[in-house]
């Protein structure tokens, strides 16, 4: 099994650096070419726009898009999650989007850097309910709707949706791997390998 990491800005490492401690051969993707043959991939935090930017200038937009809407396993983190919806609420100028959840989300609905913070909270998945994922909010998105189809799968305190599920994607607002809590990417990947046991 190969899992790709979009590796054009962001905290592309953490993931990796996951992947490698759960025993999971990662490949960076930065170009159409290299999504071949991955069983997955992994959009992580950074700034959804500059990823946006980038993914478009080097042609790996509408392919990774194909992709996806074709079945490929997504795993998304902040930026990540902003850049699958299908609806952004406040974009940056010309933003556009992957558009493989229906869900509309706010950026930075929590404040600036400055107000980054670390909870814990559960995380639903179909597999199961993970208990107090540390999660680490860092100029994070809230899912402000949900499309039919689409399952929140993590809420904050105040009831707030910062997690979405809609068939192959999975997105989370905030960072599991900034706390080296490998919980959520393990459960992830223990799916794929029961669709590649298949
Ligand atoms: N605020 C960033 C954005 O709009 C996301 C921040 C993050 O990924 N930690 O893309």
């Amino acid at each position: 099994m190969i899992i790709g990491v979009l590796a054009l800005q962001g905290g592309v490492d953490e993931h990796l650096q996951m992947l490698e401690e759960l025993g999971v051969s990662g490949r960076k993707v930065r170009l159409a070419r290299d999504l071949e043959g991955i069983d997955g991939i992994i959009l992580p935090g950074g700034e959804s726009s500059v990823m946006d930017k980038l993914a478009r200038a080097l042609d790996l937009a509408e392919p990774l898009r194909q992709r996806i809407a074709a079945g490929l396993p997504v795993l998304a983190t902040c930026a990540g999650l902003i850049y699958t919806a299908k609806t952004v609420d406040n974009p940056a100028p010309g933003q556009q989007t992957l558009g493989v959840l229906d869900i509309t989300v706010h950026r930075n609905a929590f404040g600036s850097q400055k107000d980054s913070f670390d909870t814990a909270l559960d995380v639903t998945l179909p597999t199961g309910v993970l208990e107090k994922v540390q999660a680490s909010f860092i100029r994070a998105p809230e899912v402000i709707s949900c499309g039919e189809g689409v399952t929140p799968i993590a809420r904050l305190n105040n009831g707030a949706v910062v997690g979405a599920m809609q068939g192959n994607v999975l997105a989370l607002s905030f960072h599991p791997e900034e706390s080296g809590d490998s919980r959520v990417h393990q459960a992830w990947i223990n799916t794929l390998e029961k669709v590649s046991d298949q």
